[in-house]
């Protein structure tokens, strides 16, 4: 599988890693993906968020220079910027990229910045889909955070994935439950987002996230009451037909 070349058999090859990443742990998948199968060739895309710090620190003990791409979109919370740049030092990671939305789309599209609360698609596009489109060129292969248990839409996630640009999505803590994540918060010593001590268990853009409530999935405080659920990134049929629209 070293130095993996994706074809016209790629649909086989990800169900074979597929059932090879069975057998594996978090930090083999990514030793797999980092080293072996695309070296020099992936970028992992993380939020910062409330459990962003298990994945960055198996990163950094596989490979500390791999690209890290963070999509600044301008929204964040002041806490989460904060934790970034603390993460970043913690773990030494030596590429990490905020990733800002481009400047004329932005003044086209969004002159006042409120787009986020009239068509929240339309500014998860502008703020986050297109400036990773930008990022991501070049690669061959990413890398993301997302869990089965986050939620109904991610239930059947699994470790390998394409996307539609053809590259391969990578999700090594997939199959990892709530209590695992914590169990490696706690042996690891990993410093909390600050905001989870104030009840956020999915933290993205502030005037889109609100703290969870008892009982609720992970992610129902983003975009709460709206019928949101995922920002765009990771639904490939948006991505195509927000471009088209735009
Ligand atoms: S999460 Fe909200 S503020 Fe952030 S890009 Fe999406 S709609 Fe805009």
């Amino acid at each position: 599988m070293d130095g993996m070349k994706w074809g016209q058999d790629e649909g086989d090859l990800i169900r074979v890693l597929e059932a090879t990443a069975l057998g594996m742990s978090a930090e083999e998948i990514l030793e797999l993906a980092v080293r072996r199968l695309f070296p020099g060739r992936i970028a992992l895309v993380s939020s910062f968020g409330a459990e962003s710090a298990v994945l960055l620190h198996l990163l950094a003990k596989v490979d500390r220079r791999t690209p890290v791409i963070f999509l600044d979109t301008g929204k964040h919370f002041p806490e989460t910027l904060a934790y970034r740049d603390r993460l970043v030092a913690r773990f030494g990671l030596s590429d990490v990229r905020s990733v800002a939305p481009d400047g004329d789309e932005l003044r086209r599209g969004d002159p006042d910045g409120t787009l986020n609360a009239r068509d929240a698609d339309a500014c998860c596009t502008l703020r986050k889909v297109w400036p990773l489109d930008g990022a991501l060129a070049g690669f061959a292969a990413w890398i993301t955070g997302r869990k089965r248990f986050q939620g109904r839409t991610r239930a059947a996630l699994p470790v390998f994935e394409e996307d539609d640009a053809g590259r391969i999505k990578v999700n090594p803590l997939a199959r990892q439950s709530a209590a695992e994540i914590a169990a490696s918060f706690a042996r690891f010593g990993l410093p909390a987002h600050p905001l989870t001590a104030l009840g956020y268990s999915s933290i993205g853009c502030l005037p889109c996230t609100r703290p969870g409530l008892e009982g609720e999935d992970e992610r129902s405080g983003r975009w709460a009451g709206s019928g949101k659920t995922e920002c765009g990134i990771h639904l490939s049929r948006y991505r195509r037909e927000a471009r088209q629209a735009g």
